[in-house]
């Protein structure tokens, strides 16, 4: 068996730039250099073709029309960019605005901001599916509230949010609706009509794209949207983001809108069909272990699992040719537990010991193969050494016994 190592399994960080996105792109940096921006010659006009072009590429993803796009530096600045451009345009109509707890720092910090200026920010909580419950966003929905944001898809636990619901709930009160759609749009079908959002924000580098560009979905009418901008300049992009265009990252964006659109049927067949030969492999070989988030309402190509009776870091060191996430965050000096698995109702020790596995274009079945065997064999062995598995498996009830020292986790 031939399996190169190190194996990527983390794309819900990151992907790499699909060839045909990366040839797209080449001409751009020093052929066709020229500024979207110059008017009056030929460099000028070839860029802002192809930026034209990527705008209708963005567009068509999403059914959204060209002029709806605007592009960012990030799904960060989309964030930013949607959350606060509203906040600020519609202050005199009302201060409330609506996320809810596992959504994504970038829209979760920029809550926190708003709050210091005098915003009302509602966090609705989520189920043990990972989604939220529709009843809670209707009752915390007052005359106050200017904005619901929810995001499509949660980058950890791969857990799909009732958009389109939410969506009618939104429109049906008067309220905007933005989503941070980072990791659904290109792998699963995203329809701003279909789904009543107003605003959405994607990302390049989640999809085969590169890094450090973006877009923000701005609906133009039934109803218009209008933004306060947060960088002021040139008014590039119709006043709503200023700053030189990055010419060749919106064409590579373009493009990966582009190939995603044509292979999504197909590849999320494919990504679906090698999460299930993880998923199965996995469970053939180990009890106690525990799928986070819904099964049902999932991106096809994310399996979040936790490992009981394992330390989490002795985890990661055994499969250290796997590139994965854990559901442990290093902040500073001590090892959180990922809040999203937290809102779930995770205890701490399932959160420390959670993989987070996800697939990409590039995956296959070898590479599938090779990970569970790693990590099965890694959790034996790990249990092996546990006596609180060994006890577990001669029937005692853990959580009965009296500890004489903290045995770890809950304090
Ligand atoms: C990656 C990610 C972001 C941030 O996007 P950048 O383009 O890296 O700034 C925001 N939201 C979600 C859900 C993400 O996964």
């Amino acid at each position: 068996m031939s399996v190169k190592l190190p194996i990527y399994m983390d794309n819900h960080a990151t992907t790499p730039v699909d060839p045909r996105v990366l040839e797209a792109m080449l001409p751009f940096f020093n052929e066709r250099f020229g500024n979207a921006a110059s008017r009056n010659h030929p460099f000028g006009w070839s860029a802002e073709e192809a930026v034209e072009n990527a705008r209708a590429q963005v567009a068509r993803l999403i059914g959204a029309t060209p002029k709806e796009i605007i592009f960012t530096s990030g799904a960060t600045e989309s964030n930013n960019l949607a959350i606060k451009g509203v906040a600020e345009m519609y202050r005199e109509k009302g201060n409330h605005i609506i996320t809810q707890v596992t959504e994504h720092k970038a829209v979760l910090d920029t809550c926190k901001r708003l709050e210091k200026g005098g915003c009302e920010v509602t966090y609705l909580r989520v189920g043990k599916d990972g989604r939220i419950i529709l009843d809670d966003l209707r009752r915390a929905i007052t005359p106050k509230t200017i904005l619901i944001t929810i995001m499509y898809a949660n980058n950890e636990i791969g857990v799909v949010q009732p958009i389109a619901e939410i969506g009618k709930l939104a429109r049906e009160k008067g309220v905007f609706f933005h989503s941070d759609a980072v990791q659904a749009a290109g792998k699963i079908p995203v329809d701003v009509n279909r789904d009543s959002v107003d605003l959405l924000s994607l990302s390049a580098h989640k999809f085969y794209g590169p890094k450090g560009v973006a877009a923000l979905y701005v609906r133009r009418k039934n109803p218009r949207v209008q933004l306060a901008a947060i960088i002021d300049g040139g008014g590039h992009e119709r006043g709503m983001r200023s700053g030189t265009l990055n010419v060749p990252g919106i064409v590579g964006l373009g493009k990966a809108c582009e190939v995603a659109q044509a292979d999504m049927a197909e590849e999320s067949k494919r990504l679906s069909g090698l999460r299930e030969r993880l998923k199965e492999g996995l469970f053939a070989k180990l009890d106690e272990i525990f799928i986070n988030g819904s099964v049902d309402h999932r991106l096809p190509h994310n399996l979040n699992v936790s490992f009981a009776y394992v330390e989490g870091e002795s985890l990661l060191m055994g499969i250290n040719d796997v590139a994965v996430s854990s559901g442990s965050a290093c902040t500073s000096a001590t090892l959180e537990p990922s809040y999203v698995l937290k809102a779930l109702g995770v205890g701490e020790d399932l959160a420390h010991t959670s993989i987070r596995f996800g697939l990409g274009r590039f995956n296959n079945e070898e590479e599938v193969d090779y990970v569970v065997d790693k990590v099965v064999q890694t959790v034996q062995r790990l249990r092996e050494l546990s006596p609180l598995y060994e006890m577990a498996k001669e029937g005692v009830d853990l959580s009965k016994m009296q500890w004489q020292v903290a045995a770890g986790g809950e304090h």
